[in-house]
């Protein structure tokens, strides 16, 4: 008989990216009404802070103090023991048992909730497809790093210890390459940004004519995995083989994914994720190669409908989820 008028409350969200920050403001229903970007001026848990420190008093001002929820949701990257929001590792950027909910909760003075990034996209998302009636998902961020989350029958699936959905550091190469958690082949190693600039710069090197030469001003150590993956769209050859393999890898684990946790739908996201056509088609090739023919007749591999706000979205609703409790306090 009761609901919520959802412009009563707002709820403060923030999604950590590869370089910048994304907060957000969303209603009562988890509908985004602000939203802002800060840089991350490096890859250090202080400036992390301090970044979304700026953010968060900038993005404040927007709304009437009394009608913001008290706490803040954060997606971080990273394996981030939810229950006391230390960030264990996050080894593309070398940070090991970084206590990052007591630095935010001492810079802001707000109670605030930390979970790995991919598993609030994957929150978000479920969210938002449940009127399809999607409840068991996998949400696969791309990026610098490879984040992911799994929903099962609507909830996160979080693990013994907060670590389900660290398929970045399965392997998927055993002769791959050396990654910086300690192990060979993993799929971050052989996947994420920087394994797909590497690819490129290193293919390069023998001459082959291609776009990304003029894209990087002749530099070729300058070619970013965003320079690959438009002109792989584009249909540059080398770019495109390059894509290939990158969705030969993600189609291994897709499909063991598939195979294991018969999921309704496969997400990409992130900014690797979100930006190429051709990689969604060729991952959508790979793992069906891989994959039983059973469990993947009931999924589908598509890019996310939320872009870039699916985390912050995500983290927000974690603060949505206690949102009763906060109002009456
Ligand atoms: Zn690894």
């Amino acid at each position: 008989m009761l609901e919520f008028c959802p412009g009563a409350y707002f709820a403060l969200g923030a999604h950590m990216g590869d370089n910048d920050w994304r907060v957000v403001l969303t209603d009562l229903d988890a509908q985004v009404v602000e939203r802002l970007d800060v840089p991350i001026p490096a890859p250090t848990p202080a400036a992390n802070l301090e970044a979304l420190v700026q953010g968060v008093a900038e993005i404040r001002q927007r709304v009437p103090a009394r009608q913001l929820l008290p706490a803040i949701g954060l997606g971080t990257r990273g394996l981030v023991d939810i229950r006391s929001g230390v960030i264990q590792s996050a080894h593309e950027v070398g940070w090991l048992d970084v206590p990052f909910r007591q630095m935010v909760e001492e810079a802001l003075e707000l109670p605030a909730l930390v979970v790995n990034r991919g598993k609030l996209g994957a929150l978000a998302e479920v969210r938002h497809r449940a009127a399809e009636g999607v409840t068991d998902l996998v949400y696969l961020s791309l990026g610098a790093g490879i984040g992911c989350g799994i929903v099962h029958d609507g909830a996160l699936y979080v693990g013994a210890n907060s670590s389900a959905g660290e398929l970045a550091h399965s392997t998927v190469a055993p002769d791959g390459p050396l990654c910086p958690c300690g192990n060979y082949g993993c799929l971050q190693a052989l996947a994420a940004g920087p394994a797909i600039a590497n690819r490129a710069r290193a293919q390069l090197r023998h001459g082959e004519p291609s776009v990304l030469r003029a894209r990087a001003g002749n530099h070729p150590e300058h070619i970013t995995a965003q320079d690959v993956v438009a002109a792989a769209d584009e249909g540059d050859a080398l770019a495109g083989r390059v894509i290939g393999e990158t969705a030969g890898y993600l189609g291994i684990a897709i499909a063991n994914l598939v195979n294991i946790l018969n999921p309704q739908r496969v997400v990409l996201a992130g900014p690797i994720g979100l930006a190429s056509r051709l990689l969604l088609e060729r991952v959508q090739q790979e793992t069906a190669q891989r994959a039983m023919a059973y469990p993947l007749s009931a999924v589908r591999i598509t890019r996310s409908a939320l872009g870039l706000d699916g985390g912050a979205i995500g983290a927000a609703a974690l603060v949505l989820q206690q949102a009763i409790d906060l109002i009456f306090r």
